[in-house]
């Protein structure tokens, strides 16, 4: 797809980051980390991205179910998160 937007010099080296919010399109800001011991292992961290609309709702998700560790920011992220 070529357009204005496609000037980029990273052009496909920049992974984008979209909200996981249903709908959402909106690029993610934050990153919602969490663990379901009944489906994960201990050091399993799952990561939800959101934008900053939806960063309240994602977190709040988890965190009722007592599965919130942590949000970070999206640049904070590592290879091990997922
Ligand atoms: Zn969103």
């Amino acid at each position: 797809m070529n357009g204005p937007l496609s000037l980029s010099p990273t052009d496909g080296a920049v992974d984008e980051h979209v909200c996981s919010a249903k709908g959402c399109r909106a690029t993610a800001v934050h990153a919602v980390v969490w663990n379901n011991p009944k489906l994960h292992t201990a050091g399993r961290r799952k990561v939800w991205l959101a934008c900053e609309d939806h960063e309240k709702s994602l977190a709040d998700f988890v965190a009722l179910r007592g599965f919130l560790i942590e949000v970070v920011p999206v640049g904070a992220l590592t290879d091990a998160d997922g």
